[in-house]
């Protein structure tokens, strides 16, 4: 409601009361005059003294609920009137603070990150609900404490203590020294990165970023690193020491049958380095995503035919090797050289972990729904079921000496899983220790074609 301005309507009261005191004194002399001007002050004053009641309770009356503003006579009605256009003002405008308020609370719980916001003493002011989530805090309960009481972490609560006003902006140091990374908060199996900003009067923003998985993928690399670092520094410790009893020998002390004894160690050692080094190329390569060489059709028959006789070479005899193929014209699509390598993998490790008599079939078949499935049955030593799940990590062995004295490099089922994944395909396993295993490799429908 929009109000008409001020009219000064104080004359009125005054107007009337000398009228009356015209007329009474016209009429019935001066006394008559006198009383009807007293009586006439005293009413100004009650008239006075009601709206002063008026207002005082209007004054007084509970923020909560909105009461209007009673409308006055006279003067106070324009008194009244201009009391209400500040009011509507202020209510206006406290409305809008209103709504910028909710606005960046909205905005702060949209964000993917935690936000606190703490004021001078670092009591909480107020958190997003991720906020509380991460740091286990409940608003309703903990704003106006001390977050330092609340999360009683040593190194949060000296991260906390930084005077952040000290350190000038933009420097990288010092942006580092106000960001922390704290693993595992309160068994939430969350790691968070908090960085502190300074806000508003002495206060400051604290913001929580949720950095699990960044950690973990991190982790994983340095493990990798510091494992080819280790595969690579076996052999290259063999060779290196053969070299150098090579070099300080003289050639007339060492027969030559010795000599050549250590060369072919030695050639072992840089066979071992070599397979590594290749297999960690073509992970790398799967891993990157690029594909130097495109998806076709390609008949499987005569792919496992090549296989089983190349197995049977491998196993130098050692084992029968048998292949089942019910469909003659089947077909897969995809890049067959990765799948070669994947099949081959997975052969490589029967004829490995197959002792000598034992027998290894190939097969291929096309499962109810239509899926591909290429399986590696061996009558070898089995594992146990704890293995199972981390078979296809990278490095990951059951036996570490048998694995490398058979030229394991660590990483075939490795490279096994990354080809089925490109493919969209899963390896499956099946073993029981002593008895042997079998490695599925499980092809979509869509790669399965009749042929023909
Ligand atoms: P490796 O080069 O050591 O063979 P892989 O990634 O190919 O590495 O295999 C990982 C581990 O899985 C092997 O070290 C071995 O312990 C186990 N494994 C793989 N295939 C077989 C199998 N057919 N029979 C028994 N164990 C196997």
């Amino acid at each position: 409601m929009v109000l008409p301005p001020p009219h000064n309507r104080g004359w009125i009261l005054p107007s009337i009361i000398v009228v009356l005191v015209l007329i009474a004194g016209g009429l019935g002399g001066v006394w008559a005059a006198l009383i009807t001007l007293a009586l006439g002050f005293a009413g100004i004053a009650a008239f006075h003294l009601a709206h002063l009641y008026i207002l005082q309770r209007w004054t007084t009356s509970s923020l909560e609920h909105y009461t209007p503003l009673p409308e006055g006579m006279g003067v106070w009605g324009d008194v009244l009137a201009a009391l209400l256009r500040r009011e509507q003002k202020r209510v206006a405008f406290q409305k809008a603070q209103r709504q910028t308020i909710e606005q960046f609370h909205r905005m702060a719980e949209a964000l993917p990150d935690g936000v606190i916001v703490l004021d001078d003493r670092r009591h909480i002011e107020w958190a997003n609900l991720r906020a509380q989530q991460w740091l286990t805090l409940d608003l309703e309960k903990d704003r106006g404490r001390p977050l330092g009481n609340l999360v009683r972490m040593p190194e949060f609560l000296r991260f906390l203590a930084d005077d952040l006003d000290e350190t000038p902006s933009g420097d990288d140091l010092a942006q580092q020294q106000r960001t922390l990374v704290i693993p595992s908060v309160f068994d939430t199996g969350k790691t968070l990165e908090l960085q502190q900003v300074p806000f508003g009067h002495g206060g400051r923003l604290l913001l929580a970023r949720d950095v699990t998985q960044y950690e973990a993928a991190a982790r994983l690399r340095r493990d990798f690193i510091a494992s080819v670092s280790h595969e690579l520094k076996t052999p290259l410790t063999v060779i290196v020491g053969f070299l150098e009893t090579l070099q300080e020998t003289p050639a007339a002390d060492m027969p030559e049958q010795t000599r050549a004894h250590y060369a072919n160690l030695m050639r072992t050692q840089a066979d071992s380095m070599q397979r590594l080094v290749d297999d960690l190329l073509t992970l790398s390569a799967l891993e990157s995503g690029a594909r130097e060489k495109e998806e076709e059709w390609f008949e499987v028959a005569p792919l496992l035919q090549t296989l089983q006789q190349q197995t049977q070479v491998l196993s130098q005899n050692k084992h029968t090797v048998t292949l089942t193929v019910p469909e003659e014209k089947a077909q897969i699509y995809g890049v067959r050289d990765e799948l070669v390598s994947a099949f081959n993998n997975l052969l490589t490790n029967a004829v490995r972990y197959t002792p000598e008599g034992g027998n290894i079939e190939l097969s291929w078949a096309v499962d109810k729904e239509g899926r591909g499935i290429f399986a590696v049955r061996d009558t070898g030593i089995g594992i146990a079921a704890e293995h199972l799940p981390r078979l296809t990590e990278r490095f990951y062995r059951v036996d570490r000496g048998r694995s490398r004295a058979s030229g394991g490099t660590g990483l075939g089922l490795a490279i096994v899983k990354h080809v089925l994944l490109r493919h969209q395909g899963e390896l499956t396993i099946d073993s029981r220790v002593g008895k042997g295993s079998t490695f599925s490799a499980v092809l979509p429908v869509a790669r399965v074609g009749e042929g023909g």
